[in-house]
């Protein structure tokens, strides 16, 4: 069921048609190049996400640096995508470029440990307050290796998480609540395992429902964004995680924070922020200034019941860890990361930009009499097609419309502004300006206007 978004959908049907038209015409190189790739690239790109973007054919980057992305064709944008947080310091911030081009020359991977990771490890620890880490290559490889560790050590085996939720390709997740059932996400390609023996699922913010949940005393742990931001934004209650730490412990579980998106709520994360402290912390994306990589960490007492796992374990493969993880140049990148860009001074102004632009939508919204929400969390700013924040990913994923969403982001990169496509999020970094937020509020306004304009 579409919601109700206080648009005609036929006006944007008209709109979507418009903006592609204009799209095709201003872009005949990427057209061309997006051409030239399908003979040899599936889906003419390649990670075949990269076309389900909503334009008619896929945007093609020249270059990007600071919050600001070049096409082929010489257009410039404004980017609020930032690579969806992976730029969130901005494109290419110098201190890591210079730490990559100095590393460059001293060698990219060998599989041996080095002084970076030391003080890689020193200053995760001081900044998310869990003394013990490791390293993988995305995101997903981390949360997919903390899942790992936390059933050997526990010895138990269900994964618990809330509905509506993303970890990355970490297939344990991809269960949904559908009326209330748990169903394994019919999306998910070529899994050939039931999911659902292993998995449990309850709404965010039900705090009856997690109880239930963890009664059996089966759970492994609790895997969780402290603010969900995958399915829209969805905040937690005031008191909800308080007193969920108190049931996952109560019942023997362990609470892992998926801190790969709410890293733009400072130098520790959300948790941190918010006095959530959890036993495991998972962090990735931008935690590179762009170059892939990620780091988990452990509290002390779940470090030791790993350590024993592998100790007790026949010797041979763990199913933990890549090839190339922890290598040189990534460890540089981190390294160069945590020193000049994970630090408060560089979140502040950060935060300021993206509470300016949230009150600048609410503004729009308002004069444009659209029943729409705005959330802000950090340098993060969702808009979504409901009056109030929704309380959970039913509510989330029921205020979604991909058309009126398709229309609108194709509005605003038809006119200089990039925002990260599959919801309505727009990060801020370091570079963006004061006149970029008006920028985007005007003409986000401008396409309200248009669609809610008489016939
Ligand atoms: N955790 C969260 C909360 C995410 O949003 C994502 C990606 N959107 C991931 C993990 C996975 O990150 P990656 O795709 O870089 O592995």
């Amino acid at each position: 069921a579409r919601p109700d978004t206080g648009i005609d959908p036929a006006r944007v049907q008209a709109l979507l048609q418009r903006e592609r038209a204009r799209y095709e015409a201003a872009h005949p190189r990427s057209r061309a190049l997006a051409g030239r790739a399908a003979d040899h690239l599936m889906f003419g790109v390649p990670l075949h996400w990269m076309s389900d973007w909503g334009t008619p054919f896929a945007l093609q980057m020249a270059q990007a640096r600071g919050a600001r992305l070049t096409d082929v064709d010489g257009h410039e944008r404004v980017d609020f995508c930032l690579g969806d947080t992976g730029a969130m310091f901005g494109h290419s911030p110098a201190p890591v470029a210079q730490a990559l081009a100095r590393q460059a020359e001293r060698g990219l991977t060998t599989m041996l440990a080095g002084e970076d990771a030391a003080v890689v490890a020193q200053g995760l620890a001081e900044r998310f307050g869990l003394p013990q880490w490791q390293f993988a290559m995305t995101a997903s490889d981390a949360n997919r290796f903390v899942l790992r560790w936390l059933r050997a050590a526990t010895g138990r085996s269900v994964l618990l998480v809330f509905n509506g939720c993303y970890h990355g390709t970490v297939d344990d997740v991809f269960v949904d609540l559908i009326d209330g059932r748990p169903v394994q996400r019919p999306s998910l390609l070529g899994q050939v395992q039931d999911l659902l023996p292993h998995t449990r699922v309850v709404e965010f913010n039900d705090l009856a429902a997690l109880e239930t949940a963890l009664a059996p005393g089966d759970v492994a742990c609790v895997l969780a964004e402290p603010v969900m931001t995958n399915i829209g934004m969805v905040l937690p209650e005031p008191g909800f995680w308080e007193a969920a730490q108190r049931l996952i412990h109560r019942h023997g579980s362990l609470l892992v924070m998926d801190e790969t998106h709410t890293l733009s709520s400072g130098p520790g994360g959300y948790a941190r922020a918010h006095g959530i402290h959890a036993d495991a912390v998972v962090v990735g994306k931008a935690l590179g200034g762009g170059m892939p990589c990620a780091a988990y960490g452990f509290s002390a007492e779940l470090a030791a019941r790993a350590v024993a796992a592998k100790r007790q374990a026949p010797a041979g493969h763990s199913g933990i860890g890549t090839t190339l993880t922890a290598n040189a140049l990534a460890m540089a990148a981190m390294r160069a990361t945590l020193e000049h860009l994970l630090r408060p001074e560089v979140f502040a102004p950060m935060h300021a930009r993206a509470e300016r632009l949230a009150g600048l939508l609410r503004g729009a919204f308002a004069r444009q009499g659209v029943p729409w929400c705005v959330t802000q969390v950090g340098a993060r700013t969702e808009f979504q097609f409901c009056p109030r924040p929704p309380r959970h990913g039913s509510a989330a994923g029921a205020a979604m419309d991909p058309a009126l969403e398709h229309a609108l982001h194709l509005y605003l990169l038809n006119r200089g502004l990039l925002i990260t496509p599959f919801h309505n999020m727009m990060l801020v970094c370091p570079d963006t300006r004061d006149e970029d937020l008006q920028a985007l509020a005007d003409t986000l306004e401008a396409a309200v206007a248009t669609l809610r304009a008489p016939a």
